[in-house]
């Protein structure tokens, strides 16, 4: 139970009770409110001498109980996550707005949805990059009308680092992906960015996890391939595509080379008509430039690849391989261990997020911090030093 109605049962004033454990009254106040938590002794003073009725996760937990669920809202999740389950995409366009929503009661409810999901290993995850005008938008309609041909149900996500949250995404466009856009097997959703890319890429990881409860099996993620979310794509899926034009050359793509690195599979795209022999040309040139650049997955060897998503040829070829790759994957058990590498990953990208967002509203207005600010501003201290100072002071304060 909380201190305050462990005093209030008893009959003890503040004044006592910050007597029996040695601390101010003041002190005893600010850990009763919340605005500070005590030092690891004083709690378990306060444990013991209140018999164990306040424990030290009546503190700890003190400032995530503010936003506990009513009955009204136990019973949407609920609702929510068996409507999910059966593959609704109203409740799933829900569930992913509320996975992006800042709101801290937003963030409760989505937490409690998700506890009710099931591990699901029987998915496919494709990330998918390269630059714009290279063909994205063609590639994925063809090759997801081709899956959902074959029974598949398929999901888009689309990164765009351009839009914002509250104003539209250009790859929210509804001429993008037309065909697949309208088809009852097909969810297509763009994920916003506000420039925060940490907490984008979680949204995004979330996004996945939301999906693949309501039935979606392939999911493509897809980036622009200007350098940004790449590697964060990276680590949320199992395969990692990289769509190139036929013509020479990195720079003449426009594309990063670090972003070649990550490639499982390089689509050369537009291999028709007129470009099929360069096509072709890329193709082998970036065959031979593998072996110096790559560095591929554990057991696994990069290949390259042409198609024509306009005319939806090479396709089989690709799903062919993407099916071998993951097969692989499977049988060498590097799958499983990819996968959960990559949510313990973002299980310390959403700690690293929740303590920016913790120590930026809090404290910033801290008079220590405020201190040590103008020193670096005056040049009286190093940025190390200041860094090593505000660390500090953080630990002992249990920010
Ligand atoms: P994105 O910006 O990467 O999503 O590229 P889009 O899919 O919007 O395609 C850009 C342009 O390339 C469009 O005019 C497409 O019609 C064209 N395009 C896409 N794929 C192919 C292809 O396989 N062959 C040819 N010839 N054109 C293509």
């Amino acid at each position: 139970m909380k201190l305050k109605e462990y005093l209030k049962l008893n009959r003890i004033t503040n004044k006592d009770f910050s007597k029996v454990i040695g601390i101010s009254p003041v002190s005893l106040s600010r850990y009763i409110s919340g605005e500070r938590v005590p030092e690891k002794e004083i709690v378990l003073k306060i444990f013991e001498i209140t018999h164990g009725s306040v424990s030290p996760d009546d503190f700890y937990l003190q400032k995530k109980d503010k936003y506990e669920l009513n009955t009204e809202q136990e019973k949407l999740i609920g609702l929510m996550s068996r409507q999910l389950k059966s593959g609704s995409k109203k409740a799933l366009a829900k569930t992913i707005t509320l996975v992006e929503s800042k709101l801290k009661k937003d963030k409760l409810l989505v937490q409690k949805i998700f506890e009710k999901f099931k591990k699901n290993n029987n998915t496919i995850r494709i990330g998918i990059t390269g630059v714009p005008g290279v063909g994205k938008s063609t590639f994925i309609e063809s090759l997801g009308l081709f899956l959902i041909e074959k029974s598949h149900k398929v999901a888009v996500l689309a990164i765009d680092p351009s839009s914002k949250e509250s104003g539209g995404s250009i790859l929210g466009d509804k001429t993008r992906m037309e065909k697949l856009s309208i088809n009852s097997s097909a969810f297509i959703r763009p994920s916003p960015s506000d420039g925060h890319l940490g907490g984008v890429a979680k949204k995004t990881y979330e996004s996945i996890l939301c999906l693949e409860e309501a039935g979606y099996n392939i999911i493509f993620v897809e980036t622009m391939g200007v350098g940004q979310a790449e590697t964060a794509v990276y680590d949320m899926v199992d395969i990692f595509l990289v769509l190139l034009l036929p013509s020479g050359g990195d720079e003449l793509q426009g594309i990063k080379k670090g972003i070649i690195e990550l490639a499982d599979l390089i689509i050369v795209n537009k291999a028709d008509n007129d470009l099929k022999k360069t096509a072709e040309i890329t193709q082998r040139e970036y065959k031979n430039a593998i072996h110096i650049t790559g560095k591929p997955r554990k057991g696994h060897e990069i290949e390259v690849l042409t198609c024509s998503s306009l005319k939806s040829e090479g396709l089989d070829e690709i799903w062919k391989f993407i099916l071998n790759f993951i097969n692989k994957q499977k049988q060498n058990k590097n799958f499983v261990e990819y996968r959960e590498l990559q949510k313990i990953k973002w299980m310390w990208n959403s700690v690293n997020n929740n303590i920016n967002e913790i120590i930026s509203k809090e404290i910033e207005e801290n008079k220590f911090v405020i201190e040590i600010k103008e020193k670096v501003k005056n040049k009286n201290i190093s940025i190390f030093k200041a860094s090593e100072l505000i660390t500090d002071f953080l630990i002992k304060n249990k920010f």
